[in-house]
């Protein structure tokens, strides 16, 4: 199969062009192509025919394919399922806020965490996806929307840490300057806290933003609805996060989905504050979206809000992730999970 050519990095791009031949400029003229719209390589006009030619040999460019679309009617949420060259589905979602559009993307196909409440690992995971196959769900999407996508958030399909060395490649490509230039300021990664791959990402001291996902306070129950922390516990999960926050001197993001009886008590809530307290984060609480067969139901708006005012009265910031695209069933998972079903 020939290889996605948004996989290579500027380097080794130039590096592959030199190999082919060519002068040393061409790599200049060739990487900024590679993020515009085109479909084919004969649409890089500044470029000779015959190193088109070549270059359509060795690599793809753009393979992958709106299968479904779905624009919310309430806040404009677009919701696609997207096929990738091997006839795979993922899925992006895009919102859209006062400060512009913020991408969803998905970093592999399924996903093997196995937590309980989640619809994108039902069936488990089919194989990650190549750094290309990141970045052209954020072209695709930017393309079919007209306009450029200000913010990515790595919280589609799949578990971005468990995909390490491809999303390393993905987060160097998409702020390069002369590809889509987004600055990792406005990317966010979310993992489940796979601790060592935590610790790695924080030697790189990137400026993007880590979300965790964390979902409760004790490891009994952490556990019974992510079996991840049966392998990192809470404690080196929070110590990995103080690291990187030395490190990098970023704000970690923690995760934390209410589910009804489960998570949301006061108690917990109470918990969760002494766990996080005096570390540099925010808390984003989000009720849990619903899948069927987990039985899992979000509480009421007061029961969250009272979560929300003990961390807030705690000296923790902390914010109620606004639902959004409820008309389309926007959360993440669920689009690829019902195609697999049918
Ligand atoms: N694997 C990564 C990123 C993908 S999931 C991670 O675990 O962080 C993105 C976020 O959505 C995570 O916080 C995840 O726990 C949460 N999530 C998954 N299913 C959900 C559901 N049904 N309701 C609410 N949040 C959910």
């Amino acid at each position: 199969m020939k290889k996605n050519i948004r996989d290579l990095t500027y380097a080794a791009l130039e590096e592959q062009l030199q190999e082919m031949g060519e002068p040393r400029f061409r790599v200049k003229q060739v990487f900024p192509w590679i993020y515009k719209e085109i479909d084919s390589f004969d649409e890089m006009r500044n470029i000779p025919q015959s190193l088109r030619g070549k270059l359509a040999e060795k690599f793809v460019l753009h393979n992958i394919k709106i299968k479904e679309k779905y624009i919310s009617k309430i806040d404009e949420t677009r919701r696609y399922l997207l096929q990738l060259g091997d006839g795979n589905f993922v899925e992006s979602v895009l919102m859209k806020y006062k400060h512009g559009y913020s991408i969803c993307i998905s970093s592999q196909v399924g996903c093997a965490m196995g937590c309980a409440f989640c619809a994108s690992t039902r069936c488990g995971k089919v194989r990650n996806l190549s750094a290309g196959e990141i970045i052209d769900q954020v072209v695709a999407v930017q393309r079919d929307l007209g306009c450029r996508i200000n913010n990515i958030v790595m919280m589609g399909i799949g578990e971005p840490l468990d995909n390490f060395e491809n999303v390393m490649v993905f987060l160097e490509n998409v702020n390069h300057p002369l590809g889509l230039a987004v600055g990792h300021r406005h990317i966010t990664l979310s993992t489940c806290g796979i601790v060592p791959k935590i610790l790695e990402l924080a030697e790189k001291e990137l400026q993007i933003t880590l979300s965790v996902s964390l979902h409760a306070c004790s490891n009994e129950k952490r556990s019974a609805i992510m079996p991840v922390n049966r392998k990192y516990p809470i404690e080196e999960l929070l110590e990995a996060c103080r690291y990187y926050i030395g490190k990098t001197n970023r704000r970690i993001s923690f995760e934390y989905t209410l589910i009804q009886g489960v998570n949301d008590s006061e108690q917990e809530a109470e918990k969760l504050l002494r766990l996080v307290r005096g570390m540099l984060c925010h808390v984003n609480l989000i009720p849990v979206n619903p899948v069927k067969e987990t039985g899992f139901a979000a509480g009421s708006r007061a029961g969250i809000e009272r979560f929300q005012h003990v961390l807030t009265e705690g000296g923790i910031s902390a914010t109620i992730r606004r639902e959004m695209g409820r008309d389309i069933s926007a959360a993440c998972g669920q689009l690829r999970s019902q195609r697999l079903e049918v």
